[in-house]
């Protein structure tokens, strides 16, 4: 079975629409949280989210934006756009963001925003040496993380941790696999293209994948709605 893995949507309807474009053919699709915060469309994120995906855990901007995590460690760009973030959302996506759990956990997998230890502390996977510390606390054999923004694969084979470099792993029983699918809306290793990966469960395989989209459209609507121009400018440059 084919599954699609995504994060970090950020509110980026045009970056949503090219990945799901690009995802069409997955038999399952997994959200992993920050649906919105930052971009100027997070109602008709929620609403795409909510229709298109199976699985979907909180991202530290969707309980943010209804108050159910502290926000005192925003910057104050992030800050700014979560309380226009919260005034632009539904009630019944309030309820929504409000009912997502942390993290799903499915057979060889399992699903969370940030991190497996103490997935409310919102702690970042930035390098092998963080992912050494998240591994102990990995009990399947894969784990797939957003929230950092930047894509990349660290594997666990005895008691090593290394980074993949490349986009494709096949993954083996015997070793243990955190993957960080990127960002579909607001990527942030240099590359302005979404980002998400497709899991295999039949090969094991995982596959990082990028897709152009509009952004220069994104950044003139998050000019036009009185959010931070930082914001847009951030994403035709995937920084
Ligand atoms: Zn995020």
């Amino acid at each position: 079975m084919k599954i699609g893995v995504i994060s970090d949507i950020h509110g980026n309807l045009e970056a949503l629409k090219a990945i799901l474009m690009e995802l069409d053919d997955v038999e399952r699709l997994v959200c992993l949280g920050d649906i919105v915060g930052y971009g100027p469309d997070p109602e008709p994120c929620v609403e795409i989210i909510r229709e298109k995906a199976d699985i979907v855990v909180a991202g530290n901007h969707d309980w943010g934006a209804i108050g159910k995590t502290s926000i005192d460690g925003f910057n104050p760009v992030a800050y700014a756009a979560i309380l226009w973030t919260s005034d632009h959302l539904s009630e019944d996506s309030r309820n929504y963001l409000a009912s997502l759990p942390l993290e799903h956990r499915e057979g060889k997998y399992t699903f969370v925003h940030s991190s497996f230890s103490v997935p409310e502390k919102w702690f970042y996977i930035l390098g092998p040496g963080d992912a050494e510390k998240e591994f102990l606390y990995l009990k399947t054999m894969a784990g797939f993380v957003g929230h950092s923004h930047v894509p990349g694969i660290f594997m666990k084979s005895g008691a090593r941790v290394k980074t993949l470099f490349g986009s494709i792993v096949e993954m083996d029983d015997g070793s243990q696999f955190i993957i960080n699918c990127g960002s579909v809306g607001q990527p942030r290793d240099g590359n302005p293209d979404a980002t998400a990966c497709i899991l295999d469960t039949g090969s094991n395989e995982v596959r990082i994948i990028r897709v152009p989209y509009d952004a220069e459209k994104t950044r003139r609507k998050i000019v036009a709605s009185g959010l931070p121009e930082v914001l847009g400018d951030r994403l035709l440059i995937g920084r």
